[in-house]
This record gives structure tokens, sequence and C-alpha cells, in this order.
């Protein structure tokens, strides 16, 4: 059987498209792209000529055993979505799970990723933390969904388009309060790449008032602060001083 590459592409700087990943599209039979068009720019500019077919949330269905064939006649398949790791907020996610099922090996490769990017810069606790991805858009079902995820004991991650960004900001403060730290992190890896750190209440007022645009994370710090992990050499030894004596 062939094998299924799930191949991250950059979220903003062409520069973070890896030359692993350049040379997968290349060896490839044919690429399952989100959007044909918009990843041929990326092959264009790398001189990849593999042959690409749709995959996207509306024939993901039909396009599942189609690939699948393939794959077990012996071809090899990289899956991209539009920006960053596919199957993250994007299509992959089930035909990964069917390349499982059907005993076909699927290597995924490291690459961009717009939460994980926002999140170890955010200065916010970085473990544990949760990625949720995308908000309901209706007021009541957000609501819902923040009270179930926002309480939970550790950084959340959510993504929002700036479209929505001051509404949702303003259920996270009837939700969680004005005072817990949250950043939004916007345009990562491009020009105007920027974060917005401070309480809901102050970053709420900031986004209010700016109307800043472009593509954007939310991350929400966990309700308590989380006790910092210290890792010190006297304290290991400590530790271990301790573990000897009993
Ligand atoms: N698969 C992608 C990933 O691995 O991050 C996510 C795709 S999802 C359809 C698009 C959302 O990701 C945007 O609405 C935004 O919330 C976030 N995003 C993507 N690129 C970004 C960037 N350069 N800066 C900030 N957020 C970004």
């Amino acid at each position: 059987t062939g094998t299924l590459y799930l191949v991250p592409t950059p979220i903003g700087n062409l520069g973070d498209f890896s030359p692993r990943a350049v040379d997968v599209m290349r060896s490839v039979d044919v690429i399952a792209a989100e959007d044909t068009r918009n990843t041929q720019k990326l092959l264009t500019h790398y001189d990849i000529t593999t042959h690409q077919i749709s995959f996207h949330e509306h024939n993901t269905q039909e396009r599942i055993p189609q690939l699948l064939a393939r794959l077990q006649a012996g071809e090899s398949i990289a899956q991209v979505s539009d920006a960053g790791m596919p199957a993250i907020s994007d299509p992959g996610q089930e035909l990964v799970a069917a390349c499982v099922a059907a005993n076909i090996p699927v290597v995924a490769l490291p690459g961009p990723n717009a939460g994980l990017t926002a999140l170890i810069a955010s200065g916010l606790v970085t473990q544990p933390f949760a990625f949720i991805g995308f908000l309901p858009r209706k007021a009541q079902e957000q609501k819902t969904f923040l009270q179930q995820f926002a309480e939970l004991p550790m950084t959340t991650i959510y993504y929002e388009s700036p479209m929505r960004i001051a509404k949702t900001l303003a259920r996270f403060t009837e939700v969680v309060g004005g005072d817990r730290q949250i950043v939004v992190a916007r345009e990562l890896t491009k020009k105007f790449e920027s974060y917005i750190r401070g309480t809901v209440a102050e970053v709420a007022d900031y986004v209010a008032a700016n109307a800043p645009k472009g593509e954007m994370v939310i991350l929400l710090a966990p309700p308590a602060p989380a006790a910092p992990v210290t890792w010190s050499a006297a304290a290991v030894q400590d530790a271990v001083a301790d573990r000897v004596a009993h």
C-alpha cells in the first residue's frame, strides 16, 4: 500500500514550508488539497508539478473511498489544507481515521499551526492546554460552549474571525468576568503580527475601540493561576535524597 502524508502549509510566511514538505509534495502520486487553486500558488512557488485533486468538507464522504482505493493500489497521497496543519479546524481527520481503520500508513509532517504558535508566545501557561478551535456563531450556543470550555483548569485556545472578535470577547466577559488573562494573537508569521495581551476586560475594550483585522487566535488563561512547574537542580536533589532516606 501507499502512504498518506499530512503536510502542513504556511499560515502566512512562505518561508515556513519545510524542505521535507517540498520533497514529499514532489514525490507523492497525488496531492489532495482543500482548495486546489490556493495550493497551486504554493506548488508554483516551489516548482512542484504533482497532480492535485480537491478534498474539502463538501466532498469528504465521496472522496474518502476513492483516496483509500488509490492508497490500497500503492499510490502515495499528500493531504494539505489551505493553511497550517491538516485536520486542525480543517479537513483531514476523517480521512486519517479511515486510513487507520484500513491499516494504511499515515505520516504527519510537523509544521505551521496557528494555535501552537500563538500559545508558546502568549506568555500563558503552556501545560496543560486545550485546543478548542472555532466557536459556535449563535449567541446562546456560544455561551453554553464557553461555559463548558472556559472553566477547564488549563489554557484554552480558540480560532475566531476579525468580523466576530468583538462580540466573542463580550461573551467571554459575560461567562468568565473581566479579570482573567487573555491574549489575542494576530497575523502570525506575517508583516503585522501582533499580540494583544491583558485582562478580558482590557482586551475586549481594546478590540472594541480598534477593530483589529486579520486572522486571529484567542488564548484564555485558566480560572485560577495554575501552580508554575519549576525544575531546580536543588529541588530534584532534595526529592532524590528524600526517597533514598526512606
Ligand atoms: N489548519 C490551521 C492551523 O493549523 O492552524 C487552521 C485553519 S482554520 C480554517 C483558520 C483559522 O486559523 C483562522 O480563522 C484563525 O483563527 C487561525 N489562523 C490561521 N492562520 C493564522 C495566522 N497567520 N495568524 C493568526 N491566526 C491564524
